[in-house]
């Protein structure tokens, strides 16, 4: 069995697939691991590293020759993939709603894809979920991006010129990311409050020493939700929690949105005119705005000033921590194949009635075979 781990193409990536520890991990089971020269560079981890652990290291064509299992932390150009065996798996956040075409040619190439961010939550998954091990990462960095745009400093000062208040910080959405951007900020020394639709998430907020703000009049959703997600709320919910947020936020010095629907673009948790309600210098995160941002006005991947406040579309903050979004990554990727690795059969062995294995496959004999996909 041959893994093949590729060096990543897309802009502005800086992780890697497999670390030496799961290169290691990866051999104990049997197999061959092949790592593309400098798949490791951008996270400190250099191709001695990896041929240290016992991989061989060379361009991609040699890696991908006969390759069994291709893994990435971005789904690949079909194109160039050229060299790997009939039917090997492709293992990567393949990204498949938005990139349908990719998805079109792994089925044409043969390959028998499976996309890592469709995993399903449940207890089992949990350590192979790259949604969570990369969102608490980007909680946390979150957190740091704020405070090094506030002008201001988190913690409370006592200092013989005077006292140094301490930073108002508002955390909207309290998934994985969320919990973690509490964590930070109550670290930093600041004063946090936060809100969800969940219910359940209300304990969550207090147990991490900050304050729940949440909207008691009209019926959110119940618990956990189903899976952990939210749902669409309805029209007198989302007309109560934006009262709520407009007399919340005007006293906020810094907020961190985070809130996702599955499926959906983002909800709308603050408009123009709440932030023009906020005081200058105040910093707003929108940590969704790749999927359509939780803020009017916010631009993915940009800092723009609106009311005298600067509202950060923050996309992919793992990657500004390589070398530990790539060990999360690369564990999960880790978990994940060796929990279905067959001893006899010398490599993972996908059972189609598996539901981790049903939720995650894209591809299959030649095939789109995704049901997400359908339509
Ligand atoms: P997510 O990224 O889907 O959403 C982020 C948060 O936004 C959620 O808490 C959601 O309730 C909230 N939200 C949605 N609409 C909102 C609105 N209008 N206003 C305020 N908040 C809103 O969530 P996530 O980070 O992936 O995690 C959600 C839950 O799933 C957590 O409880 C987590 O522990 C659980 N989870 C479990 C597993 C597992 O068991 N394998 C894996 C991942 C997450």
């Amino acid at each position: 069995m041959k893994l093949a781990i590729l060096k990543e193409t897309s802009p502005g990536e800086t992780r890697v697939a497999a670390i030496p520890e799961t290169v290691k991990k990866f051999i104990a089971l049997g197999a061959d691991v092949a790592v593309e020269r400098g798949a490791g560079a951008a996270a400190a981890i250099a191709d001695a590293d990896f041929e240290g652990a016992g991989a061989s290291s060379g361009e991609r064509a040699e890696v991908l020759k006969g390759a069994d299992i291709v893994l990435g932390v971005s789904g690949p150009e079909t194109e160039s993939l050229a060299g790997v065996r009939p039917g090997a798996l492709l293992v990567a956040a393949l990204d498949p709603f938005r990139r349908r075409e990719a998805i079109t040619g792994y089925a044409a190439a043969g390959l028998e894809a499976l996309a890592l961010e469709w995993m399903p939550r449940i207890t089992r998954a949990q350590s192979m979920d790259i949604l969570s091990s990369q969102s608490n990462l980007a909680g946390y960095k979150a957190v740091i991006e704020a405070a090094d745009a506030y002008g201001r400093a988190f913690p409370m000062m006592m200092t013989a010129a005077g006292t140094v208040s301490p930073a108002r910080v508002f955390v909207m959405g309290v998934g994985v990311a969320g919990l973690q951007a509490i964590a930070t900020a109550r670290r930093l020394g600041a004063q946090v409050s936060a809100t969800d639709v969940r219910s359940a998430t209300r304990e969550q907020i207090q147990s991490l020493g900050a304050k729940p703000i949440f909207v008691d009049s009209v019926a959110g959703i119940e618990g956990e939700g189903q899976g952990g997600y939210a749902g669409e709320t309805s029209e007198e919910y989302r007309r109560a929690q934006a009262e709520l947020v407009s007399s919340h936020i005007a006293k906020q010095d810094i907020v961190i949105t985070t809130a996702l629907i599955p499926g959906k673009p983002a909800p709308r948790l603050i408009s123009d005119a709440q932030l023009a309600t906020m005081r200058p210098g105040s910093v707003v995160i929108d940590m969704a705005a790749d999927s359509g941002g939780n803020v009017e006005g916010t631009v993915a991947n940009e800092r723009v000033e609106r009311h005298g406040v600067t509202v950060i579309g923050a996309v992919n903050l793992a990657r500004s921590l390589p070398a530990d979004a790539s060990a999360l990554f690369a564990r999960n990727i880790y978990n994940f194949l060796s929990s279905l690795w067959d001893k006899e059969q010398g490599g993972p062995v996908l059972a189609d009635d598996d539901e981790i294995v049903r939720a995650v496959r894209v591809t299959k004999g030649g095939q789109v075979v995704a049901e997400r996909l359908a339509g």
